[in-house]
């Protein structure tokens, strides 16, 4: 899973407000991540089923503050803190997902990716270590799934082989979940987002802007890396070894088949 929508924005903002020394604003910020969290919680949960929740919230949500005060303390963001902070979103958004599978009688664990997705170093924009994140994956979400239960991994993050958090840029779920795909060799991919598919265009500019039923790696590749924002430009890397189709569906439009990304259009 990924963040609530720009939840990463305000996370990587209030280190800056921190860093610039404007404790004040840092506070705020966090007091609206709470707030919004706490809000979805209240949405989602029957009264008896949100202490441990909102427990869970809070708990995250005081580890990001104690790394926003560390960082202004120092005037200065350090990138690993960064990453470990940035991947906040995220956690929420596992917890609260775990929760409600749960709730409506599915079992399911959230999974922070910084066990499984082992990266370099690049802070920020690390890359993935696919042999030893498949022995990861597999030591650690195989078992889960055998025994009916769903893991729910954070998406965007990870970690270098000697444990410091890392994550794959931004936009990065996409990436993770196609990381995933392959070293647990997944049959398909589906990448459920807020848009129909792959357009021809962006809708915002063009209103006759129409989904695609099949594009190619490459021609998906090419669109992302020339900025459509459906798809993170490094998604297909990992899948081209196996040839894993994946499909860019619409969560808000269950009845929509959305695009299917395919290895070559035959
Ligand atoms: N939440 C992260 C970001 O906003 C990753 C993602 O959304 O895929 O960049
Ligand atoms: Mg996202």
């Amino acid at each position: 899973v990924s963040a609530m929508s720009k939840v990463t924005d305000t996370l990587l903002e209030t280190m800056r407000r921190a860093e610039a020394g404007d404790g004040a604003g840092m506070e705020a910020n966090i007091r609206q991540l709470e707030q919004r969290h706490v809000e979805v919680c209240r949405a989602l949960f029957g009264a008896e089923r949100q202490p441990p929740i909102l427990a869970g919230i809070h708990a995250l949500l005081e580890d990001f503050e104690r790394i926003c005060r560390g960082i202004l303390m120092l005037g200065e963001r350090p990138p690993r803190s960064v990453d470990e902070a940035a991947a906040t979103g995220e956690k929420l958004t596992a917890l609260l997902v775990a929760a409600l599978l749960g709730a409506r009688g599915v079992a399911a664990e959230s999974v922070d990716g910084s066990e499984i997705i082992v990266t370099d170093a690049t802070f920020g924009n690390a890359s993935p270590i696919m042999e030893k994140t498949r022995d990861r994956a597999r030591a650690r979400l195989l078992p889960l799934i055998a025994s009916g239960t769903t893991p729910v991994m954070t998406g965007f993050n990870g970690a270098t082989t000697d444990g410091r958090p890392t994550t794959l840029g931004r936009g990065g779920s996409d990436f993770s979940a196609s990381i995933l795909a392959a070293v647990l060799d997944a049959e398909e991919l589906w990448i459920w987002t807020d848009v129909d598919g792959i357009m021809t265009a962006d809708p915002g500019v063009a209103p006759d802007a129409a989904v695609l039923d099949e594009v190619s790696y490459n021609e998906a590749a090419e669109l992302a890396y020339n900025g459509a924002k459906v798809l993170h430009p490094r998604t297909l890397a990992p899948l081209v070894e196996r040839q894993i189709p994946v499909w860019s569906k619409n969560s808000f439009a269950l009845d929509k088949p959305g695009t299917r990304i395919v290895p070559q259009i035959r």
